[in-house]
């Protein structure tokens, strides 16, 4: 993965790369990462910085004065947001996964093209509502549907979770396509702030990730035809909803676990010092948990090129292999993320369990709980049974 865009900043003719603008977005979510999650509010000031820095809107294509960055350059975003802020990371990673479908769906629509340009200009924030209702994550079903009156539409949606929903520009959703629809029947529409009204239904005192602020709201939008993005929503699910969100998610997810273990290498490493080099009983946990780390960012690294290669080939993305490595990404990713911030947290042992010790592992490990029941993987299990029954197992090492 490489950071290889720059932009030209305002002061002078010197680029700054997205790695630098990175780091320096990353370091303000660190210095604010423990009052958010204390204080269970929305990053506002790493997000400021995000503005500033004009990471919002690095994956806009260049003629609509983007930087037409890479799914995997944001991915390594997420991961560097993930390892100063887990909510930060996961609100960039779900915001630029909402991005990348009206990047790759609306590219042929004149009112998305706009909105494009108006993301690369004013840094939007854009938010997702999929859960509705009771339906938890079954994201290929919805109950409300677009009411449509010639070119106007109207959408009133019971939306159990909108994460930053207050904070966001706008709302891109998923819908019934109409009245007399099936429930598998989507369109994805983009509605931006002034098209909607939010009343707020739940709060979000959560036990992890809770600088998201994932509210659940009865969202009353209004708009024209032009707003729902062309393509059905089962191909933007198939070709990029699924596969972005699930590297993004766990880019962010790899960073939350590497700062666990760089936690506990701290601890290792300060406990050797102060007994003249001889290590705690704790430290094979640090190595099973660096060695997990190596192995998780190499599974995301192996998704991302996949992806990257699936894109030039509209037979590969739609092929049942494909989909089934990249749902599959989401379930490992965030087993595996847990997994690592667990030995991280047994290699500290009781300085990792403090919160007021300076190698506490509490937030991130209420952090990544979130990971596996964020779309459920019992729920994505499941659902792949019978493709995992179809596609066999290999004979050779590799293929
Ligand atoms: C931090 C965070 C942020 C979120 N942000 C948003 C957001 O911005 N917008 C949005 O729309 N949603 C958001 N969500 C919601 C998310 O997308 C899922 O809808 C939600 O996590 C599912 O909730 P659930 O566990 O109640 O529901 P369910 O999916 O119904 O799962 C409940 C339990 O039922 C079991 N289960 C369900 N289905 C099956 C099955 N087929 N087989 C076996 N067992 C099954 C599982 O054990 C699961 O734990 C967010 C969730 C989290 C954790």
């Amino acid at each position: 993965m490489t950071m290889a865009k720059t932009l030209q900043v305002e002061s002078g003719d010197v680029p700054a790369s997205l790695a630098s603008r990175t780091e320096a977005v990353a370091a303000v979510a660190a210095a604010h990462a423990d009052a958010i999650d204390r204080e269970g509010r929305f990053p506002a000031e790493a997000f400021a910085a995000a503005r500033a820095e004009r990471l919002l809107g690095i994956m806009v294509p260049e003629e609509f004065g983007g930087e037409g960055a890479s799914v995997g350059d944001t991915v390594d975003v997420c991961y560097a947001l993930g390892r100063a802020c887990s909510s930060t990371a996961l609100i960039y990673a779900m915001h630029q996964t909402k991005v990348a479908c009206v990047v790759r769906h609306g590219r042929s629509s004149p009112w998305h093209q706009d909105v494009m340009r108006t993301m690369a200009a004013e840094q939007l924030l854009l938010a997702s509502s999929t859960t509705e209702g009771q339906g938890g994550g079954n994201v290929r079903s919805s109950a409300a549907a677009v009411a449509r009156k010639d070119t106007h539409i109207e959408l009133e949606r019971n939306a159990t979770v909108i994460s930053y929903g207050e904070a966001a520009d706008g709302i891109v959703t998923t819908a019934r396509r109409a009245d007399d629809a099936a429930s598998s029947d989507q369109v994805l529409v983009v509605f931006l702030k002034q098209d909607y009204t939010l009343e707020r239904q739940i709060g979000w005192d959560s036990l992890g990730m809770r600088g998201t602020c994932s509210e659940g709201f009865m969202l009353r939008a209004s708009g024209s035809t032009d707003q729902i993005l062309p393509d059905p929503y089962e191909r933007i699910h198939a070709e990029t909803m699924i596969p972005v969100a699930h590297l993004m998610w766990s880019g962010a997810w790899t960073g939350v676990a590497c700062a666990a273990v760089e936690r506990a290498e701290s601890f290792v490493r300060m406990v050797s010092r102060k007994s003249g080099g001889q290590l705690p009983p704790g430290a094979s946990h640090l190595t099973k948990a660096k060695s997990s780390l190596r192995a998780l960012r190499g599974l995301v690294s192996s998704a991302l090129e996949r992806y990257e290669h699936a894109l030039q080939d509209k037979r590969a993305i739609g092929a049942v292999d494909f989909q089934a490595t990249m749902n599959l990404l989401k379930v490992e990713a965030s087993e595996q993320a847990l997994a690592i911030v667990m030995s991280a947290y047994r290699a500290c042992g009781l300085a990792g369990y403090r919160n007021d010790s300076e190698f506490s592992i509490g937030r991130q490990l209420r952090d990544i709980l979130s990971s596996p029941l964020m779309i459920s993987n019992d729920r994505i299990l499941s659902n792949m049974s019978a493709a995992a029954l179809l596609s066999g197992v290999p004979k050779r090492l590799r293929d």
